[in-house]
């Protein structure tokens, strides 16, 4: 178990825990994401082993947006001005495709797919993320506190929920990994079967022959509740 992670990981779970809280691992990566944006805009932006990894991998259109709120606008230009350099070198064609235009073209167009589709902060984030939640999965194989910190999270999101079993399922013995899966499903069905009634209660307030029962936070919420359930909350902005 990588014990740099052990401190965030039952941090995040702590915090989870209660009817405000929500899936631990999208508070991780929010944590995450304002982290690394703060790097790449702070200490790490002029290192220049940092600089040839930007050069290459780019960024998303989740995280671009996030350095131009960070308002330091020549740095940045900077740092684009080496990767638009870099891109336009790895765009050309090369050895003996570059003799034959069709070939060429199919080069291409892998390559700036490749381009297109990879971001240097993905990367950091889903590099740190994975050993948190194979953290996670080690420390309820190890620590009773940690089960029963897993224990007070309200609820999973799905796509971590996924990727909390399939860590669990990869490190515990077949024993452990059913009791695990026996105490996650059922917190997770829970949630879905309260989140399912919410859900009704917010379409049946705007049916005029059912009115006057005021909804509750949860219900008002619900749509927003269910969208963070079924795919993660999302990081909308860095903080700063
Ligand atoms: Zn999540
Ligand atoms: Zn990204």
């Amino acid at each position: 178990m990588e014990r740099l992670f052990t401190i965030p990981v039952n941090e995040a779970f702590e915090n989870a825990a209660g009817d405000a809280g929500g899936c631990p691992f999208c508070a991780l990566v929010e944590k995450l994401t304002n982290d690394e944006v703060d790097l790449i805009l702070g200490a790490s932006m002029m290192e220049p082993d940092v600089r040839i990894k930007t050069n290459e991998a780019g960024f998303c259109d989740r995280h671009f947006p996030m350095l131009f709120e960070g308002g330091k606008r020549l740095p940045l230009a900077l740092m684009l001005e080496s990767h638009v350099a870099r891109v336009r070198e790895r765009m050309k064609p090369s050895g003996l495709a570059s003799l034959v235009p069709s070939k060429a073209g199919a080069a291409s167009a892998k390559t700036v797919s490749e381009i297109a589709k990879s971001c240097y902060l993905c990367d950091r984030i889903e590099y740190n993320l994975s050993r948190m939640i194979e953290t996670a999965a080690l420390l309820w194989e190890s620590e009773s506190a940690f089960r029963e910190k897993t224990e007070a999270v309200p609820f999973f999101c799905l796509p971590h929920y996924a990727r909390f079993l399939d860590a669990a399922k990869e490190r515990l013995s077949g024993r452990e990994f059913g009791e695990f899966f026996s105490a996650l499903s059922k917190k997770e069905d829970g949630y879905i079967a309260s989140l399912g009634d919410d859900v009704s209660a917010f379409c049946r307030s705007f049916d005029y022959r059912q009115g006057g029962e005021p909804l509750t936070d949860a219900e008002k919420r619900a749509p927003e509740r269910a969208r963070d359930f079924l795919a993660g909350k999302p990081v909308e902005q860095a903080k700063k």
